[in-house]
Formats: structure tokens, sequence, C-alpha cells
């Protein structure tokens, strides 16, 4: 500085300053990436493919559909015919597999889903296949009600044939044609079917009460109808996706991955401390 005015270098290694650290205040204001996203799940992720906790978490929840669906059947007529409904992503088989490459690659849903699908390689989740097995042995049928899109059918019943899945045939599993609402295609298994249980890791693998719902909403149709989990219902832990993902983007399908952020925050709940300011 001569003169008490900046020099020439003084104001271009101010110019570099900005032009080099602008980019990154614009990628926290409204460049949000789909990387930037992926970062934020990556821990549910990780906990999932990982912790014991899950597997302990699938054999608890198996464990207790085997009770009940003794419960359900003893004194029963043997003559009636008696069904489990349960979902098949995340629920019976591990698509977790997609989901670290899609977090490897950067890229988000649906990228990878069909190729997935289609190689077949899901495993089954833990308890799942012996509780099937078991509830076949007892005379119940089983049907895979999945949002799946029907386009993916034979790959699915490779899939579960390969792993050895009680009645993983065209009659018995039921993937999305028209909507991705269930209950039609509960309504078939009722026709003829007395439903024992239902397995799933989303709300609406149980009722359609619980679908199209707000996220205060959805809680307080699950406190409503409390006395059915663990009973006729058993849910799973899926903290990667699900509707209540969707419903706190409010169901809109085309947010940026910036107007996610925005609302994943917003939907924070934080400790009110009057200590601090
Ligand atoms: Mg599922």
């Amino acid at each position: 500085m001569k003169n008490g005015k900046p020099s020439f270098y003084l104001i271009y290694a101010l110019f570099l300053w900005l032009v080099f650290t602008m980019p990154s205040c614009n990628k926290k204001e409204g460049s949000f990436s789909i990387e930037d996203l992926n970062e934020q799940s990556l821990l549910s992720l990780v906990w999932y493919q990982n912790a014991a906790e899950v597997r302990a978490l699938y054999h608890q929840a198996f464990n207790l559909a085997r009770l009940r669906l003794d419960e359900y059947l003893w004194e029963r007529e043997i003559e009636e015919k008696y069904a489990v409904v349960i979902d098949i992503d995340e629920t019976v088989l591990d698509n977790t597999p997609v989901h670290a490459w899609r977090f490897k690659q950067g890229v988000t849903h649906p990228d990878g889903w069909d190729e997935w699908c289609r190689a077949a390689e899901a495993e089954a989740l833990p308890g799942v296949l012996d509780f099937l097995k078991y509830a076949d042995s007892r005379g119940c049928e089983i049907f895979y009600v999945s949002n799946r899109d029907v386009t993916l059918k034979e790959a699915t019943l490779k899939n579960l044939k390969d792993l050895n899945f009680p009645d993983a045939d065209e009659a018995h599993v039921l993937l999305r044609k028209e909507t991705g609402d269930k209950e039609p295609r509960r309504q078939l298994v009722r026709k003829d079917h007395n439903i024992v249980l239902l397995i799933g890791d989303n709300l609406g693998d149980f009722a359609s009460l619980f679908m199209d719902k707000k996220t205060d909403a959805r809680n307080a149709a699950v406190e409503e109808h409390r006395e059915k989990f663990g009973k006729r219902f058993i849910i799973l832990p899926n903290p990667k996706y699900g509707d209540w993902e969707g419903t706190l983007y409010g169901l809109q399908r085309e947010l940026t991955p910036a107007d996610k952020n925005k609302l994943r925050r917003a939907s924070l709940k934080p400790w009110e401390n009057s200590q601090k300011k």
C-alpha cells in the first residue's frame, strides 16, 4: 500500500478471492445438488447396511408375525383360506446395493432401478424367508403386493424363486399397473381369503387411509389405529425412502434438490433451549 491507497496487487488478490469463493457461496444458497442430498441420506444407508440393530428389528418383526399367525389360526376352521399379504422392497428384498451404487455415482431414484431389478440379484432380508416358509407350512397363501412396475414381474419372480420364497408365481405376485394404491389388490386377495397379516415398510402397505396425507395427518392416523400395529400390521424400518419423505415435500414430485433441502430442514423440531440465545 502506497500513500494510503491499495496497491494493484491487493485489488487483484481481492478480485481472485471473490471469483473463487462466490461459487461455493452460491452452492449453499441455491445450487444444492443431488450429491448434496445423497450426503444427507448417507448415514441412514450406512445404518441399514451395517447396524446389527437392523437385523434384530427384522427378526423381531418376523418373530412377532409368527406369534400372531399362530394366535390367529388357533381354533379356526381349517377349510377356510388364509393369506399373508407382504410388500417386497425393503420387506422381503434388500435393495440397498442400488442405493449405495447411486451414492457412488452421484445420481438418485429412479436411476439404476430397472437395471437392478432386472439383474434379480437382491438378497432376502433377515427372518423373512423362514417366516414365509412357516406361514406356507401352516396353510397360508403368500401374496406379494408390491409397487414395482408390472414390467418388472418376470425379473421379480426370478429373484424370489432363486431365493426359494413360497408362492413365487404369476398368481401371487401382484405388481403395480395403474395405481400405487394397493387397496384394489388387497381386495382381490380378500375375495377368497382371510388376510391374517399385512407386512411392509410403508403405511400404504396396510391401508389406503394412510395415503395422500400430510405428515401430521399420517401421524394422527397411526395413533388412531395404533392397536393394529404388531397385531394385524407388522411394520419394518425404512429410513431411506417412503411415503413419509414424499409427504415432507407436499407430495410434489418435481422439486429441485435445493427445494428438498429446505423442506427437510423446515421439518425439524428443535429444542427451544431458553438457556442459550
Ligand atoms: Mg417396501
